[in-house]
């Protein structure tokens, strides 16, 4: 009897992470990456329900022990200048999960990697998947890939369960054609990286802060890291920022002149680097398992980065397939069924984020919310730190619909968009400055 191998296609959040706990389950796991670690990311900000899959993955210490820098809070400014109170996160829930990190992607990433081999994980960098594999007698179930070395050397791995943490590729959302874009968020970004700009202090040194732009179309994230940078980017509908304009950094400063609160925080600091810039439309997959695979992190779904939930989805949905697949290994099922049990479930929680989203797209403004509501504060904060699993945050939904305005349109689901074959001209894709790999 052979004893059951799982491979895992990436080694972002999502694949460290299931890769970590099928390990931690007892099982072989082989994991191919194809870039060589540590290299650059986006996606800083983490929340506060990071903890609980952190702790599992015994990241806790490491994180602890970290120069990141220690977040507590989130804070929004809006097109006049003016800011909310913060959303402290340890009012709401006074635990030490409460404090989460700004993290340099390269760095936590690497970190992640590292822990996965720790934990007995064969970690292959510079390794691609070229092909997912299926049965011969039975043409929907994975049976293994095939890797492809910077030489050009190719081979197959058989394996029992193949799990797709690709990221935006999409590895086998785009063989299977499952990737839907979703129908109102269709956004772009454009940052850059400060030095000596300004930071908060105490406990708001770690602040997210979200800043509206002045036509009230898109946002910026301002996210203090260690070594003195601050992230720095604008969020806006792809059209508004890409077409029609000038380069990507003269759009850029455009909207930092544009935006003072932003503007009077950089005057005087430093461009560390050059200008990144990504299309990034949501989307999400149709499915989430197949017979021997399932998806997990970007490569199930994306979200618009306004509450910086994608490392928690992409820890979260590596924690549930784990968990699924040693049950599934367990008692001897590896259907589409058990290996993407957690799917509507995540999904659910996943909308939650996504119409908190939209209601910010569509003019909701957290200060008012709140003082029309004092009550549902921590309710909202829920939210924010990605408690979304629970059908206790949906009592904040009456309450912003009171504050609807008459002519407001209802908000389509997350599949009534266009399959990907069909938007052929879609693509989510980034553009680095000189010198830095993806
Ligand atoms: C503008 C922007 C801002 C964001 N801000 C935040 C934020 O503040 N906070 C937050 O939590 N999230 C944020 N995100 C989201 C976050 O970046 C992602 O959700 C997160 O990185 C997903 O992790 P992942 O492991 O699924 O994918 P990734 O981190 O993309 O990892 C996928 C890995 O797979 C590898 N790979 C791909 N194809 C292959 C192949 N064929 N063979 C082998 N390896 C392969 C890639 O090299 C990569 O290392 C932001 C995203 C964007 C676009």
């Amino acid at each position: 009897m052979h004893s059951p191998h799982i491979v895992v296609i990436g080694g972002g959040p999502a694949g460290a992470t299931a890769s970590t706990l099928i390990a931690k389950h007892g099982y072989s796991v082989e994991l191919f990456e194809r870039e060589h670690f540590p290299r650059f990311h986006i996606g800083e900000s983490l929340i506060p329900e990071t903890y609980w899959v952190l702790e599992r993955l015994d990241m806790l210490p490491k994180m602890n022990n970290s120069h990141f820098v220690k977040k507590y809070s989130v804070q929004f400014v809006n097109a006049a200048g003016k800011l909310s109170a913060p959303f402290y996160f340890h009012d709401n829930k006074p635990h030490e999960c409460s404090q989460t990190w700004q993290v340099v992607r390269s760095e936590f990433d690497q970190m992640m990697l590292d822990n996965a081999r720790e934990h007995g994980v064969r970690v292959h960098e510079g390794v691609r998947v070229v092909d997912v594999l299926f049965d011969a007698d039975n043409a929907n179930r994975a049976a293994g890939v095939t890797v492809q070395t910077e030489g050009g050397a190719r081979r197959d791995v058989a394996a029992d369960v193949v799990v797709d943490a690709s990221g935006q590729n999409g590895f086998l959302q785009n063989r299977f054609r499952l990737r839907v874009w979703d129908p109102v968020l269709n956004k772009g970004a454009i940052w850059t990286y400060w030095k000596g700009a300004y930071r908060d202090t105490g406990r708001d040194e770690g602040a997210t802060l979200v800043l509206q732009t002045a036509n009230k179309l898109g946002w910026f994230w301002y996210i203090p890291l260690h070594d003195d940078l601050i992230s720095v980017g604008v969020v806006g509908p792809f059209d508004y920022l890409f077409k029609g304009r000038g380069s990507r950094e003269e759009t850029y400063h455009e909207e930092v002149d544009r935006c003072a609160a932003v503007r009077d925080r950089v005057a005087g600091a430093t461009r560390a680097t050059g200008y990144f810039a990504t299309k990034d439309y949501s989307y999400r997959s149709t499915q989430v398992a197949g017979h021997g695979w399932v998806l997990v992190g970007d490569a199930f779904g994306f979200l618009d980065p306004l509450y910086s939930s994608g490392v928690l989805l992409a820890l979260k949905s590596g924690q549930l397939a784990a968990d699924a697949i040693a049950e599934g290994l367990a008692k001897g099922d590896l259907s589409a069924a058990q290996l993407g049990k957690w799917g509507p479930e995540f999904n659910v929680g996943v909308d939650r984020m996504r119409r908190l989203v939209c209601e910010y797209y569509d003019g909701f403004s957290f200060g008012n919310f709140v003082r029309n509501y004092p009550e549902l504060k921590n309710t909202v904060t829920d939210l924010l730190i990605g408690d979304l699993f629970t059908d206790r945050v949906d009592k904040v939904w009456a309450p912003m619909e009171s504050l609807y305005p008459a002519d407001k349109k209802p908000l389509p689901s997350w599949d009534g968009g266009t399959p990907a074959e069909i938007a052929q001209n879609k693509s989510n894709e980034l553009y680095l400055p000189e010198g830095k790999r993806p």
